[in-house]
């Protein structure tokens, strides 16, 4: 051995020695990366994950369209009718319903639960409503919607839309925890603090106890084209739906140029049941379910005459009053707004 030599053989072997250490360091790095985003669970059924948003908005209320002067619907109409009855109302009775209100500045009261859930799919077959499917067999909605929906997928039918795919229905709020859970994890692992990496996945998978999804009054449908995605705006089914939902009681629940007053992004497949004749109400005024129930807390009541002919007059009361008055001779149906009021809907009101 050349004694001479050795400095540099040592420098060369360190070298060397440093690059083998270095690239195993990168290789297990790599590796523990790879295994991470491959342990992390896939979620085909939150629609909020499958796309890109920007920063939601603060919800505003400010932005609520000056009434139609039209005569169909008439704000601040105070219900003067007679022959009524009290009917008592508890603080819950604020907080469930067919028009509560669910979003990020407003949530569910703890361990909310909708009564009634039933199965769509067994609905579907039993009904033998043609092209319908859904990414799980086992979907729920309550009791009270089932029937406009299954009649809206059974006209769809008969337009030749293609295939409605039902992608995601009642979400308890555990499962929700899962999802914003798993896209926390995901910004964390790209890089970013906790606290940076809670506040972008707010803006994509909304906040466990804040979806809509938990009330049982909302769906994902798509066709086969084009999956989550604004696209669907544009496809021939998504288009019928958007047209034609409120005829059954749904309405677009996140519109495009609502951003603003939802602090939610365009969801052409998200719709939501709000009945009638609060989905005509909205649909004809432009109304998303803030400026509504806003509109309706404002002035205490509006009076609106529907295509079909019928008037009503829709009532909002604070639920602290305790009881309400109810016609007697008079269909009439009550919800929770979800922030401690009732509104009082009755059919057939005086014109
Ligand atoms: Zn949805």
């Amino acid at each position: 051995m050349n004694t001479a030599d050795l400095p540099l053989r040592i420098k060369t072997w360190a070298q060397a020695h440093i690059w083998a250490v270095g690239g195993c360091a990168l290789f297990f790095c790599l590796a523990l990366a790879g295994y991470a985003l491959w342990r992390r669970p896939q979620v085909p059924l939150a629609e909020d994950s499958l796309i890109t948003a920007p920063p939601a908005g603060e919800v505003e209320m400010e932005k609520i369209p000056v009434l139609s002067e039209n005569e169909w619907l008439r704000a601040g109409v105070p219900d003067t009718s007679e022959n009524k009855i009290s009917v008592k109302i508890q603080a819950a009775d604020a907080y469930d319903g067919l028009l509560i209100m669910v979003n990020a500045s407003q949530p569910l009261p703890d361990g909310f639960v909708p009564a009634n859930l039933v199965n769509i799919s067994e609905t579907v077959q039993a009904m033998r409503i043609p092209n319908v499917s859904s990414t799980k067999n086992t979907m729920t909605v309550r009791q009270e919607i089932m029937g406009d929906l299954a009649r809206m997928l059974s006209d769809a039918a008969q337009q030749d839309l293609g295939w409605f795919y039902i992608v995601s229905a009642y979400r308890d709020k555990a499962y929700q925890e899962v999802l914003y859970n798993r896209k926390v994890s995901a910004y964390a692992l790209g890089g970013m603090s906790q606290e940076q990496a809670e506040t972008a996945a707010k803006t994509v998978v909304v906040y466990p106890g804040t979806s809509e999804h938990q009330t049982g009054l909302t769906l994902d449908i798509c066709d086969n084209t084009a999956s989550l995605t604004h696209r669907y705006a544009d496809t021939e089914q998504g288009q019928w739906l958007a047209r034609s939902a409120w005829k059954y009681g749904f309405i677009l629940r996140y519109p495009e140029d609502k951003r603003d007053v939802t602090g939610i992004i365009f969801e052409p497949w998200h719709i939501r049941f709000v009945g009638q004749p609060h989905a005509e109400i909205m649909a004809r005024s432009n109304w998303v379910l803030e400026e509504y129930i806003q509109t309706l807390r404002s002035t205490g009541g509006i009076r609106a005459r529907t295509e079909n002919g019928k008037v009503w007059q829709i009532s909002y009361y604070d639920a602290a009053r305790g009881a309400v008055q109810v016609p007697r001779d008079k269909p009439w149906q009550m919800s929770g707004d979800g922030q401690g009021g009732v509104i009082v809907t009755v059919e057939g009101a005086e014109p």
